[in-house]
C-alpha cells in the first residue's frame, strides 16, 4: 500500500514551483489532493490532469489565501468533495522586493497578508475538523530567510519568522488533539519566484551553499512528504531546513 492512500490533503498555491511537486509527489504517494491557486487556473487544471492520468483524485480550488472567506471555502469544498482532511500544506507565498526605506507599505501588508495572514487563515479553517477527527498534519513552507534575514526582504522575512512563531505556538496548542504542526523551510530554489532574481544575487547564494547546487522543487516535496506520513507522527513545532546546507 501506498504511504499517503486515502489521504486528504490541501496545498495552496499549487499551480507551479514547490505547490505543484509537493501535489504531485504526495498524490504519487496515493493521496487525494485538492489543489488551490488564486490566478494561475490553467496551469492547476494541468497539474490535476496530470495526476487524475496517473489514476490520482485531484480537485482544483481558485482562492486567495489572505481572505478569510476563501479560506473558509477551501476546507468546505474539500470536504465536501473527499470527506474529511487529513493534511494542509500551506504553500502559497509572494514576494515584493525592495531596500527597507524603498518598500511601500502596500507591499509590506500584500506580502505579510498572503504568507503570514494567509498560512493563519487555512491553518484556522482546518483545525476544527482535524479536532473532531483527533488527528491532523499541517505543513508550513517558511524559508531560511525567515531565520537569517536577507538585505532587501524585510516585509517576507518577518512574514517567514512569523511562520515560524505560529508554527510552534500552534504545534503547542493542537497536540493535545494529536495534530502536528511543523514547518520546511527552503534555501535557494530554482522556481519562478527566483527566476527573475540578478544573476549575481543567484551566483552569490550559490557560494553560500556547501553542496553546491541550487535546490529543486522535488528536493522540498520528498520532506514534506514524509513530515505527511506516519513515519512523522511523533514530529511536531520542528523547522526543517532543506537548503543544501546554506544556514547550520
Ligand atoms: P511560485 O511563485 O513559483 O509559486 C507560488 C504559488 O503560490 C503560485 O501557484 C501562486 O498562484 C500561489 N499563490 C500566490 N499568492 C496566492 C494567494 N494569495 N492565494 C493562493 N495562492 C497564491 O513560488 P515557489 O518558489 O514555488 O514558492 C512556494 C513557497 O516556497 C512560497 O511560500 C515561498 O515563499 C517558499 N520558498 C521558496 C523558495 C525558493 O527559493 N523558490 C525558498 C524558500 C521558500
Amino acid at each position: 500500500m501506498k504511504r499517503l492512500s486515502g489521504k486528504v490533503v490541501v496545498i495552496t498555491g499549487a499551480a507551479r514551483g514547490i505547490g505543484r511537486a509537493i501535489a504531485l509527489r504526495l498524490a504519487g504517494e496515493g493521496a487525494n489532493v485538492a489543489l488551490v491557486t488564486r490566478s494561475s487556473v490553467d496551469k492547476l487544471a494541468e497539474v490535476a490532469q496530470t495526476i487524475e492520468a496517473a489514476n490520482g483524485q485531484a480537485l482544483t480550488i481558485q482562492a486567495d489565501v489572505s481572505g478569510v472567506d476563501d479560506a473558509k471555502r477551501i476546507i468546505s469544498e474539500t470536504t465536501e468533495k473527499f470527506g474529511r482532511i487529513d493534511i494542509l500544506v500551506n504553500n502559497a507565498g509572494i514576494t515584493k522586493d525592495n531596500l527597507l526605506v524603498r518598500l511601500k507599505e502596500r507591499d509590506w501588508d500584500d506580502v505579510i497578508n498572503v504568507n503570514l495572514k494567509g498560512t493563519f487563515n487555512c491553518l484556522k479553517a482546518a483545525a476544527r475538523p482535524m479536532m473532531r477527527q483527533r488527528s491532523g498534519k499541517i505543513i508550513n513552507i517558511t524559508s531560511v530567510v525567515g531565520i537569517m534575514g536577507n538585505a532587501g526582504q524585510v516585509n517576507y522575512a518577518a512574514s517567514k519568522a512569523g511562520i515560524i512563531g505560529l508554527t510552534k505556538s500552534a504545534a503547542k496548542e493542537l497536540s493535545a488533539w494529536n495534530i502536528t504542526v511543523n514547518a520546511v523551510a527552503p534555501g535557494f530554489v530554482e522556481t519562478d519566484m527566483t527566476e527573475s532574481l540578478p544573476e549575481d544575487a543567484k551566483n552569490m547564494m550559490l557560494q553560500w551553499i556547501p553542496l553546491k547546487r541550487p535546490g529543486q522543487p522535488a528536493d522540498v516535496a520528498g520532506v514534506v512528504a514524509f513530515l505527511c506520513s506516519e513515519d512523522a507522527d511523533y514530529i511536531t513545532g520542528q523547522i526543517v531546513q532543506v537548503d543544501g546546507g546554506m544556514r547550520m
